[in-house]
């Protein structure tokens, strides 16, 4: 190799410089907080970024803002971080498990007790020799993110005028159930209700009325449906309940009492006090149903016995 000139040993020097402002200016305008941890487990750098993501004071940490904590162990960090986060058991295990095992890259969110979301990226540092230096740990903050995600599932799942669950979304939830039906031989029923008359009242007291009384019809069954029942408007006034690990009977029963709550009390509605009548049918997930289609079918059957019986009443078909 040939000896080194005085002018390529400058520009190496120089070259080595800028590599370290630019690493630095890189660290420091970096959206994600940072965190480099040597192979001993000891805090190589930090950036600001990073002690502002988890609101960690530099005086807590004796660690200077400028990142610059060489030779801290990352004990007492650790301890800071896993106060602030949700579910510090799980936390904890996570880490243990990447730092035992330093072939491993990892990417999760983690939900911290302030309300806020941090997505995390760690990612395992090698030399030359490929040799095991270390870990560096990126943050950032997904709160603002998370928000709008929950929005738009929101916007997917739900009818827009009475806040239900919508009939996509009841598919989709049925089939999961169906699933989780026949794999723990668990029972599953549901019920499909159509108010009765629904064109009279938009006939006689207006669209908007209407609309209102699909407001309050839905309020009033959410109010009386247990945690786990699901309902959605499946379409113009026809809902439909989903009611896991629940039997015919007790399905029934359960659609007997809100057909009974909301025939019995006259709705206020409008300025009006209004009679709502509707008619129901409801059924059992059966061994034989190759679909939860077919259950939906029986559901559907036996509801319009229901509005061919006269109306008012729930059709229980097993
Ligand atoms: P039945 O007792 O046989 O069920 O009679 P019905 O009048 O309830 O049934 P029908 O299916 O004839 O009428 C349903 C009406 O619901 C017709 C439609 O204009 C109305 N409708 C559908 N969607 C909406 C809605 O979002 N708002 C309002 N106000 N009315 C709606
Ligand atoms: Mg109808
Ligand atoms: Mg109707």
């Amino acid at each position: 190799m040939e000896p080194a000139t005085q002018d390529t040993k400058s520009s190496n020097k120089d070259s080595a410089d800028f590599q370290s402002r630019l690493i630095k200016a890189i660290y420091d305008t970096s959206p994600d907080g940072i965190l480099v941890v040597d192979a001993q487990g000891m805090v190589v750098a930090h950036n600001r970024q990073f002690l502002q993501l988890w609101d960690i004071a530099t005086s807590q940490l004796h660690m200077k803002a400028d990142g610059t904590a060489i030779g801290e162990s990352d004990a007492p960090l650790l301890a800071e971080v896993v106060a602030r986060v949700q579910n510090p058991a799980a936390f904890l295990e996570r880490v243990r498990e990447l730092y035992d095992n330093p072939q491993l890259d990892d990417h999760c969110e983690i939900e911290l007790k302030d309300g806020r979301t941090l997505e995390r990226h760690s990612t395992v540092l090698r030399g030359e020799q490929e040799q095991y230096l270390g870990r560096v740990w990126f943050f950032r903050d997904i709160t603002a993110q998370k928000k709008h995600e929950a929005a738009l599932i929101q916007l997917a799942r739900h009818d827009p005028l009475t806040g239900t669950a919508n009939r996509r979304y009841f598919f989709e939830r049925a089939e999961q159930e169906f699933m989780r039906s026949r794999r723990y031989q668990a029972p599953l029923s549901i019920a499909l209700i159509d108010v009765d008359h629904f064109k009279h009242i938009n006939d006689q007291y207006g669209h908007a009325t209407g609309d209102e009384v699909l407001k309050l019809l839905s309020e009033k069954i959410t109010a009386l449906l247990r945690e786990s029942d699901l309902l959605a408007r499946i379409g113009g006034e026809e809902f439909a309940i989903l009611m896991p690990s629940t039997g015919l009977a007790g399905a029934a029963l359960m659609a007997e009492r809100l057909r009974m709550t909301i025939a019995e009390e006259a709705s206020p509605v409008a300025g009006l006090m209004l009679h709502l009548r509707f008619s129901a049918g409801v059924t059992q997930l059966k061994a034989q149903d190759q679909s939860i289609e077919d259950c939906l079918r029986r559901a559907d059957e036996a509801m319009y016995k229901a509005k061919q019986a006269g109306r008012d009443r729930v059709e229980a078909c097993a």
